[in-house]
């Protein structure tokens, strides 16, 4: 089926709003799992465009793109491998280690155009639209006032339309961040190498400076939103505080809708995916794994009997035990001090480090050594900094 000579009697099997990674990847898994499924691809923006973003990605998110049929080298082009994180702490305790495998910084001008183009190539269509509506209607769903579709897929991110219009409850109070980003020359920071800053002021908060591989870096800054949102001048002031060689980069903004550990997956031929199922680690603000998990998954079950319910069960499956340790574990981190104390264990504890790493990155989740590493941590940290 073709977008653009479809007419308004066309029912399509999927219909998928927003088409960043959540949505390729919706797209990509719809059509491996049915090739002659007529799946539509619908974003307000034309590709390639930018998004803000840190642009980390996870090798476990590559995984999930690689087994949709995503060719890695091309995706990949143009960045190097970071092959490992510095971390320093809110009162300035360092941290370093190598990750297990590595992972990649790929511009999201770059990664969501790709993306896109290989979902185009399985056999996806794609049509410019800004989705204001979305109407069930018995045994289908009226987008936009033009398009019908058997399943909706609401991948439109942190200002999800779809989710608003869907009956999903609201992102509650205090889960929800905001950071700038910008790009500068890449030399203050070695090659390779992926640093985070935690902050004390505005906590939980911090900067990041991400070489790309290609001369530049990706650099930011982030807080979660308690009462006033800040003023972008206000975070970006935090950048150059944090990150004196990033002061004075060009910042844009956008909002991170953080993972509470009981995401609303949708409702009736509407299911949500990524950002507009707030599926953004609130330990680290890394949402592409999730996204891309998370649409590979919706794909799937958006051709089944009953997709909501097939859906609910895959991402119970994948991600259920997850999500419900890292909001436990970020409620922990509200306290500064605790971050403190994780940070100086896991710079000696090589094995901690690596599951910090998983944790906060993909699916990865502490096991009983992780916990008493951390809790005799705690225990031996000095009187007031941190009680667990
Ligand atoms: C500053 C910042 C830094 C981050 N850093 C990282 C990082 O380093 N690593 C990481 O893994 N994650 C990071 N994240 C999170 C990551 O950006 C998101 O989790 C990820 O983009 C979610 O993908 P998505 O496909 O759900 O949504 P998006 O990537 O936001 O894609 C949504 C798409 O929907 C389209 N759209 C929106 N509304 C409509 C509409 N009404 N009609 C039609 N189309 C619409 C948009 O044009 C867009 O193409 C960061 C986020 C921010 C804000």
């Amino acid at each position: 089926m073709d977008a653009h000579t479809a007419g308004p009697e066309t029912l399509w099997d999927v219909a998928i709003v927003g088409a960043g990674p959540a949505g390729a990847a919706a797209a990509l898994a719809a059509l491996k799992a049915r090739p002659d499924a007529s799946v539509l691809l619908l974003d307000a923006a034309e590709f390639p465009r930018d998004k803000v973003c840190g642009d980390g990605v996870a090798p476990q998110a590559l995984d999930v793109l690689g087994a949709l049929g995503v060719d890695l080298d091309e995706l990949v082009a143009g960045t190097a491998p970071i092959t490992s994180l510095d971390l320093v702490s809110p009162s300035g305790v360092r941290a370093s280690g190598a990750f297990a495998r590595p992972a990649r910084v790929i511009p999201r001008k770059l990664l969501d155009e790709r993306l896109v183009r290989a979902a185009l190539a399985a056999g996806a269509q794609l049509a410019r639209c800004r989705v204001r509506s979305i109407v069930r209607r018995g045994d289908h769903v009226l987008v936009a006032d033009s398009y019908r579709a058997r399943v909706v897929i609401g991948a439109d991110g942190a200002e999800s339309v779809v989710r608003r219009t869907s009956g999903a409850a609201p992102a509650p109070a205090g889960t929800v961040a905001v950071a700038v980003r910008g790009y500068v020359a890449a030399d203050p920071w070695p090659a390779g190498r992926q640093l985070l800053r935690m902050a004390t002021a505005d906590w939980p908060a911090y900067a990041w400076a991400f070489p790309v591989g290609d001369g530049t870096a990706n650099v930011g800054y982030g807080q979660l939103l308690t009462g006033t949102p800040p003023s972008r001048a206000h975070l970006t002031q935090r950048l150059g505080e944090l990150l004196p060689d990033a002061a004075g980069a060009q910042v844009r903004g956008h909002r991170l809708p953080l993972s509470t550990g009981r995401p609303d997956y949708g409702h009736d031929r509407v299911l949500l995916v990524g950002d507009a199922a707030s599926l953004i680690n609130p330990l680290t603000g890394e949402g592409i794994y999730y996204a891309v998990v998370s649409g590979s998954l919706a794909g799937v079950a958006a051709l089944a009997a009953d997709p909501v319910a097939q859906y609910r069960r895959s991402m119970r499956t994948a991600l259920d035990k997850h999500l419900r340790q890292s909001d436990l574990v970020n409620k922990a981190t509200r306290r500064s001090g605790f971050v403190d104390v994780a940070t100086a264990a896991a710079g000696s504890d090589r094995r901690l480090f690596a599951s910090l790493v998983e944790f906060g990155l993909a699916d990865g989740r502490l096991g009983a050594r992780d916990l008493v590493a951390l809790l005799r941590a705690c225990a031996a940290s000095p009187a007031g900094v941190v009680r667990c």
